[in-house]
């Protein structure tokens, strides 16, 4: 998919990865719609847009509430007037530590966030995006939906299911315009990992290389331009040769 004056809806955008991206996807000549819980954060990103501020519109949502979600297409099609692509990157992490040690709330919340933010997005946005004959449709899984680390167990689990839900989506909008690409970033040095303090080790014992934001959301876009299925960002390269075996087609 092209990019040039296309209109493109990003989740997470008031931080990280998903600000990146939605920067990324600005200097592509595309048109952003910025989503997060942080109207604050919002701004920060359009102010760092410079003068492709102007191409962006702000909406203060929390993807878990689904009533906000659902009314999020008629207002991106007020602000823009079309929808090409929606990628999913708000998430949270929980504290690093035992499963048993954490608070159901934790629990609760970040299931709530990863998968079913990702599940509220997709149900509204997907009648929107089928209606274009090349359209994008981006979620961010992470390296832990393929192997779980000890410490990020329910992370792991909730972006496990992701993955799945993604790939299904895949599946079944094959015979549409729509391209669902799934995406799996390892350590990511911003607020969910890189400032925990905590070295991302693999079920091997193996450390796993750190990637910017940059790297990833210039990974991000061209995986969106290629329209690859997966995208696999920031492992070293015996990670990566586990994956190869795990998974049948990846992008690096
Ligand atoms: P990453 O490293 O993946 O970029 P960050 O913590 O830097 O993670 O950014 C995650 C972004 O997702 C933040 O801007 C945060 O406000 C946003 N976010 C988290 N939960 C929600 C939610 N429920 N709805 C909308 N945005 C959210």
């Amino acid at each position: 998919m092209r990019l040039d004056g296309k209109v493109v809806v990003v989740t997470g955008a008031g931080n990280g990865i998903g600000r990146q991206t939605a920067l990324t996807l600005l200097e592509r000549g595309a048109r952003v719609a910025l989503v997060d819980l942080k109207g604050e954060w919002l701004r920060e990103t359009q102010v760092l847009a410079g003068d492709r501020g102007a191409q962006v519109s702000l909406h203060v949502v929390d993807v878990t509430d689904r009533v906000a979600v659902d009314a999020l297409p008629a207002a991106v099609l007020a602000e823009h007037g079309r929808i090409d692509g929606l990628v999913n990157i708000a998430g949270v992490i929980h504290r690093f530590v035992p499963v048993l040690e954490l608070e159901r709330s934790e629990i609760e919340r970040v299931l709530q966030v990863n998968l079913w933010g990702v599940v509220n997005m997709c149900l509204a946005f997907v009648p929107e995006l089928r209606q274009r004959p090349e359209a994008s449709l981006v979620n961010i899984a992470s390296l832990s939906g393929l192997v779980p680390f000890a410490g990020q167990t329910v992370y792991s689990a909730s972006k496990g299911a992701v993955k799945q839900f993604s790939e299904g989506l895949y599946q079944e909008l094959s015979d549409t315009g729509v391209v669902v690409t799934t995406v799996f970033p390892g350590n990511i040095s911003t607020n969910l990992s890189g400032n925990s303090g905590v070295k991302m080790i693999d079920a091997g014992g193996r450390k796993v290389r750190a990637t910017t934001p940059e790297r990833t959301a210039e990974l991000i876009v061209s995986g969106m331009e290629k329209g690859s299925f997966r995208v696999v960002i920031g492992q070293d390269a015996n990670v990566l040769d586990r994956l190869v075996r795990l998974v049948p087609r990846w992008t690096t």
